[in-house]
């Protein structure tokens, strides 16, 4: 038997009146034909239409009778093709055939409606259809309080809300329960209505008499039912939305493809995947690039551009096939037009420029591809960046520069692998992509400011960035392939060499820029900077602007405090603007900068450090010290008193490290030493307590210090000339070193009065006492 139709007709409570029979027409005690229901239940007041098409049920309806009365039977086992009557359950319905259509000669198509339920008491007939005894059940009427009540105001709003998410059931339903009177026939309309639900339980509903239990179990079964609704509902709106937006992005791509076509670029996803393709496979890869990137391509195809995945990979594909795999810029060492282009860039540096020629030269005569790793150290603006620039000219190198300082993530220098989001290739490879060839000058600058902490030190990914045993075959974490650096000429720069890790250091060519004498900073302003400031700033030299050597003289003296040429430059900029300023307001000609007119326009002057010096030695017991620090040095006051009476006893205040102690012990003991070449009484120094001051100042310092003889008799100026100005310095480790970067003006002047521009080396004695 096959049901044809799950939509139920229900007459409860409708008006709708049995044609023939009513509930109250049965006997208690009837024999009637059996019509057994594999899966479906029908209840009491419901009507099923259904086509038979076993034999044995067809028969049983013919069998009905005028009346039409029969029973309705659910299997207990549902596979038994002719079952008996140990295959039903006891308890079924009594229904009526309502109607009856034969269209075909094996299918009858009735339509069932129940009238009561009755109990099977015994079967009289097998065959060739079941016939049984049966008895009428009624159903137990309730005690209705306030529990009742309740579970039947549960049971209706539950049913309403299953109405309302089942698919199949109709909206009236619900208004239909609510107006149905007899609980009796609400159960049984309810329970006809669970037509998802397993026959068995609805069975049990069915051979339920006792109304209150019959709400009780139905409340149950709803609940179960409800659960299972919200989450196909939940399931069913997930999907949909997931169905609309993939239906949204392919109209917006349709779209897209039309706006594209209308504005005649239709170079559409397909053609693009052919162009990196194309550059894939002739883009000079080396072979494991070449085949990472047609396996990336092959998958890019297969995949959908919806796909979360898609961006990633073709972010990758786009890496491999824009990198400067084997496109070189160098030209053919040429050491007349290097010399030429380092001239044209940079006054004096003599000793850089010579280094790096032979460093050319030596690469020339080798002709190996191989550059050298340069490192520049020196104090800020000393031209460190503009060497580099000058290398790459006369090399014809592109130039790229990438900022280590503060770099403390190892990712930072080698990338991200291609498994987290956003990753991207590490410093190195991004630069060579912007430099957009294998072997450019590769600028590092703060070398010395690299840092190091969890996320891994990138000092070793440098080295083998650097590590011309390992860096033919560098291996970005992002890339995953490797890349040949060895063409690379890495020029890195710093402050200081001790913060550089000693195996990077091992592996560079260092070259010193000490910083400039005033002398070299004027020709640098004249030669270079002034004219570099004119053109940047519209200006024409001596139709708008001359600047004299005195004006330059009082910038570099009285504004600037520096080793290198940078503030000085901004000045002169700054000076440039102001005079265009003027231009722009109407006052032409040319103006002569003097000393009055940079005053003028910068105001009065922030530096005076020889008036400064002269004033702080005027009192005795003051003696001046250079301190050593990565921009370029410092001045120091040392100051030195004698106490009345005391045992010979010193006290050293002020930030001193261990080495600046140990100065001014041996200082004093130096005094003992040659008291009597100073006309010190013997005993002065263990009567008296001496007492060295360094004044902290704003400038961080364990530096040098220099000391006079004791301050009674008190050092004057003139006694000064007299005797040597011992001066050692210290860096901040306390290990003893020369004051590399310090100003040059600060430096002591030679026998000739020169300064001198190359700082004193560190000897094991200081040489100067
Ligand atoms: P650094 O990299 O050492 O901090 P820069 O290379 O940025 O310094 O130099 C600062 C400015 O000073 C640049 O404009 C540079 O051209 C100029 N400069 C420095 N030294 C010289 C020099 N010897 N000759 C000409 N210009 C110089």
């Amino acid at each position: 038997m096959r049901v044809v139709a799950r939509a139920l007709l229900f007459l409860v409570g409708t008006g709708v009146a049995p044609l023939r029979l009513m509930p109250s027409d049965l006997q208690p005690l009837m024999e009637l034909p059996i019509v057994p229901l594999r899966t479906m239940v029908l209840f009491p007041h419901a009507a099923l239409p259904m086509t038979l098409s076993r034999a044995a049920a067809s028969q049983a309806v013919a069998a009905a009778g005028e009346d039409g009365l029969l029973a309705v039977v659910t299997q207990a086992h549902p596979d038994a093709e002719q079952p008996g009557g140990g295959d039903l359950y006891a308890i079924g319905t009594a229904a009526v055939v309502r109607q009856m259509a034969a269209p075909g000669s094996d299918t009858v198509m009735v339509v069932l409606e129940g009238l009561e339920r009755i109990a099977i008491i015994d079967i009289v007939q097998t065959r060739p259809f079941l016939r049984a005894r049966v008895r009428r059940l009624a159903s137990e009427r309730p005690l209705i309080d306030s529990i009742y009540n309740a579970s039947r105001w549960n049971l209706l709003e539950a049913f309403q809300e299953m109405v309302q998410l089942s698919s199949v059931l109709p909206d009236e339903l619900a208004s239909v329960a609510r107006s149905i009177a007899d609980d009796s026939a609400l159960t049984d309309m309810i329970g006809s209505a669970l037509v998802e639900t397993q026959p068995a339980l609805r069975q049990d509903i069915l051979a339920t008499l006792n109304v209150r239990r019959r709400i009780d179990k139905l409340n149950e079964v709803i609940a179960r039912e409800l659960e299972n609704l919200k989450i196909r509902e939940k399931l069913r709106v997930e999907v949909q939305s997931k169905i609309s937006e993939s239906q949204k992005e392919i109209v917006l791509r349709e779209q897209l493809k039309a706006i594209r076509k209308e504005l005649g670029d239709e170079r559409g996803e397909e053609q693009q995947l052919t162009e990196l393709r194309s550059k894939i496979e002739g883009g000079g890869l080396p072979d494991e690039a070449r085949k990472e990137g047609v396996r990336e391509l092959d998958r890019l195809q297969d995949m959908s551009p919806g796909a979360p995945e898609y961006s990633m990979v073709r972010n990758y594909v786009e890496w491999l096939a824009e990198l400067p795999w084997s496109r070189t810029t160098a030209k053919p060492i040429d050491l007349t037009f290097a010399r030429q282009v380092l001239d044209e860039d940079h006054f004096d540096l003599e000793k850089v420029k010579e280094r790096i020629l032979e460093f050319l030269a030596v690469q020339r005569l080798k002709r190996t591809q191989r550059a050298p790793l340069i490192c520049l150290v020196g104090p800020p603006g000393v031209g460190k960046t503009s060497i580099g620039r000058s290398i790459a000219r006369a090399t014809g190198r592109e130039f790229v520069r990438i900022s280590l300082g503060g770099t403390n993530d190892e990712a930072e220098i080698r990338g991200h692998r291609r498994t987290y989001l956003g990753s991207l290739p590490g410093q190195i490879i991004r630069g060579l992509r912007r430099a957009n060839s294998c072997d450019p000058v590769f600028m590092l600058d703060e070398l010395d400011k690299l840092g190091r902490d969890f996320r891994g030190d990138p000092s070793a990914a440098l080295l083998e960035v650097l590590d011309p045993e390992q860096n033919t075959a560098f291996r970005d974490h992002y890339l995953d392939v490797p890349f040949d650096l060895s063409r690379v000429m890495f020029v890195a720069t710093a402050n200081i060499l001790d913060t550089i890790p000693e195996p990077l250091r091992d592996r560079m060519e260092i070259i010193d820029l000490p910083g400039y004498l005033d002398e070299d900073k004027l020709q640098i302003a004249l030669r270079y900077l002034v004219p570099k400031q004119l053109t940047e700033n519209g200006l024409v030299r001596d139709v708008d602007i001359t600047f004299t050597d005195e004006a330059l003289l009082e910038v570099i003296h009285g504004y600037t405090h520096e080793a290198g040429v940078r503030k000085l430059e901004q000045l002169i900029a700054s000076l440039c603007r102001k005079r265009a300023r003027q231009i722009a307001d109407g006052t032409p000609g040319p103006l002569v900068v003097t000393r009055g007119i940079v005053h003028g326009f910068l105001g009065p002057a922030k530096f005076r450090i020889e008036s400064q010096v002269e004033e702080r030695t005027k009192r005795p017991g003051v003696a001046v010290a250079l301190a050593w620090t990565a921009h370029g040095g410092e001045l120091l006051y040392v100051e030195c008193t004698k106490l009345g009476h005391g045992r010979g006893q010193l006290t050293l205040t002020g930030q001193m490290g261990d080495v600046m102690q140990e100065s001014a012990r041996t200082a004093l003991s130096w005094v003992r030493a040659h008291a009597d070449r100073y006309g010190i009484a013997e005993d002065a120094l263990d009567k008296h307590d001496l007492h060295i001051h360094v004044p902290a100042g704003a400038v961080p310092k364990d530096a040098g210090l220099a000391a006079h003889r004791p301050a009674d008799p008190p050092v004057r100026r003139d006694d000064r000339r007299d005797h040597p100005v011992g001066c050692r310095v210290a860096d901040r480790r306390g290990e003893g070193e020369s004051p590399r970067g310090a100003s040059q003006r600060d430096l002591p002047r030679d026998s000739a009065g020169r300064q001198r521009t190359e700082p004193r080396r560190r000897s094991s004695r200081p040489s100067a006492w």
